[in-house]
């Protein structure tokens, strides 16, 4: 056991692998873990945490919008400058508070990983041979070394692509533009479209297929296009940009972007023959991510790995090597911080504490926080038809009662997909601006593989969006199994 200078060598102090250090050495381990970057990870510094500020941030225009029907009226021109009461939005106050907590949050990972008995080297380490690693102008050795590292964003190589920013930028950015476009369909591009858009940005998001949100529940992607437009937001699916070039115009007199669209600008039928253009102050590419592992070493240790880098782990989250192992974003297995803190401390369960234990992939539930947010657990309408024979669909689509008084128009939408034969609810799928916190407790449900009866026998809480889950009770259609379905996007 002592032949090595660590019992365990962390590389990465994201969720995954803070949460694993602390654990191991909780168990006695002798622990080191190396940071590049940033403690806390992606989700600290420019995932989870500062999007969720930012997205609390965007909401206070409409929230302000809806609080007239509710009695509240500004009071204009009531300050003794004589300026407006109307309230303002300041970016830079908002990047310097969310750049606070940040910080604050930097300080209890550091405690975290110190306070454990860990040791914490704030470099780059990389993999020298099958125990040692370099760090810090050192070689040192472990008899286990977790990868841990992480993804970080992919953008498509086309002409101009220098011009485009990332998600990572957008947490950072001095000025808010007048106009972005955002490209990409997933997660980031979704949200952060709607986090502009909320604080007053005119927002093109341009989608290379049907439909955004590919993988989610149809009914959800389209009722959530549907609201995104109604919100501003210049969807555009279809779309993709053949290059993108600088220009000089931007907003207070900065450079701008210009995006040239793919496909647009056939001569004939009235058309120019100019391509179609898109001009805005940025340009954000939000087209996916991949695992953390370029110059990482891990051939050293004859590490094997998938096409995109992603380190090929069992269900315990071992490498194909004895005593490599990898949880987290960087196995691309289910990219979400819960998920990179279980396989973590599974990790550590099964290694220091001779206690076996796999992290539990099925029936992940998770939230998009769009505007209004999408919540989802289980399979898709699509998925549930292909696996059992007969489904009963449940869709309760509602004006909530707070747009009562407001008068916005904004959906909620929930459905329910049972199998017939058990009466299990297999699926779940909510847009509403709680879905995030209803899906919790639904996910709870699921996971103890409760029946739609048993949903039923739960007394609702009302007033509330959630009691819809607990009274729908008509399904609104069956499906078999090969029967085509009524609507079906790619
Ligand atoms: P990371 O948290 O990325 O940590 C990896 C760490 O390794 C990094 O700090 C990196 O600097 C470090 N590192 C890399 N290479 C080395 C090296 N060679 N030496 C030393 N250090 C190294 N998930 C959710 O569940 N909910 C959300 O709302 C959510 N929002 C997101 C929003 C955005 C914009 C993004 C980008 C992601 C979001 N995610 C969200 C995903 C979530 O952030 C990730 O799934 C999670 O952070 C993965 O944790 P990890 O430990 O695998 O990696
Ligand atoms: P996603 O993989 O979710 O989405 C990538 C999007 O970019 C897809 O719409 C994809 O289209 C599109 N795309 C890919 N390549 C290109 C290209 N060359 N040109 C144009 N479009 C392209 O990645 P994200 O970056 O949005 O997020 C990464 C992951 O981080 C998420 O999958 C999720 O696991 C996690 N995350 C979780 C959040 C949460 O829990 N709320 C929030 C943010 C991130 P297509 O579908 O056609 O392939």
């Amino acid at each position: 056991m002592n032949d090595h200078d660590y019992d365990l060598f962390v590389i990465g102090a994201g969720s995954g692998g803070t949460r694993a250090a602390r654990i191991a050495a909780g168990y006695g381990a002798r622990v080191a873990v190396a940071e590049e970057r940033f403690l806390g990870g992606t989700c600290v510094n420019v995932g989870c945490i500062p999007k969720k500020l930012f997205v609390y941030a965007s909401h206070f225009a409409e929230d302000f919008e809806d609080a007239a029907g509710y009695g509240w009226r500004s009071s204009e021109g009531t300050a003794s400058n004589g300026a407006s009461g109307r309230p303002r939005f300041d970016w830079p106050t908002l990047v310097s508070n969310k750049d606070r907590e940040i910080e604050r949050l930097n300080g209890i990972y550091r405690g975290l990983i110190e306070g454990a008995g860990a040791r914490l080297f704030d470099a780059r380490a990389t993999i020298a041979g099958p125990h040692a690693i370099n760090v810090a102008g050192s070689t040192v050795s472990a008899r286990h070394i977790l990868v841990a590292t992480g993804g970080e964003p992919v953008l498509p190589d086309i002409p101009g692509i220098e011009h485009a920013i990332r998600s990572d930028d957008v947490f950072y950015l001095e000025r808010l533009p007048e106009r972005i476009v955002v490209v990409g369909g997933g997660y980031i591009a979704v949200e952060l479209a709607g986090v502009f858009a909320g604080l007053g940005v005119e927002v093109t998001q341009l989608y290379r297929g049907p439909l955004f949100l590919r993988g989610f529940d149809d009914d959800i992607r389209l009722a959530l296009a549907d609201e995104m437009r109604k919100r501003g937001v210049d969807l555009r699916f279809d779309a993709n940009v053949a290059a993108i070039e600088g220009t000089a115009d931007g907003a207070g007199g900065r450079g701008g972007i210009r995006a040239v669209l793919a496909g647009t600008g056939a001569a004939g039928e009235g058309g120019s023959g100019d391509p179609e253009t898109l001009e805005a102050d940025l340009i954000l590419y939000a087209t996916g991510r991949r695992p953390n592992t370029a110059g990482l070493g891990l051939e050293n240790a004859e590490v094997a790995t998938a096409p995109n880098g992603a380190v090929l782990v069992d269900a315990w989250s071992r490498s194909n090597v004895d005593h490599v192992w990898a949880v987290g974003d960087v196995t691309d297995r289910i990219n979400l911080t819960p998920v990179a803190i279980r396989e973590g401390h599974c990790f550590a369960e099964t290694v220091f504490n001779d206690n076996p234990l796999s992290p539990d992939h099925e029936d992940v539930p998770t939230a998009v926080f769009s505007q209004p947010a999408i919540g989802t657990c289980g399979l898709t309408e699509a998925q549930a038809r292909e696996r059992y024979p007969e489904i009963d669909v449940y869709l309760a689509d509602f004006r909530p009662l707070k747009h009562t008084l407001s008068g916005r128009d904004q959906r909620s939408v929930m459905k329910l997909l049972v199998d017939a034969a058990t009466d299990r609810v297999v699926g779940c799928h909510l847009l509403d601006p709680d879905a995030g916190e209803i899906m919790q407790g639904v996910g709870i449900a699921m996971k103890c593989g409760a029946t739609k009866a048993q949903f039923d026998r739960t007394m609702a809480i009302h007033p509330t969006a959630a009691e819809e889950i607990v009274t729908m009770r008509t399904p609104a259609r069956r499906l078999r199994r090969g029967e085509p379905a009524a609507a079906e996007v790619a």
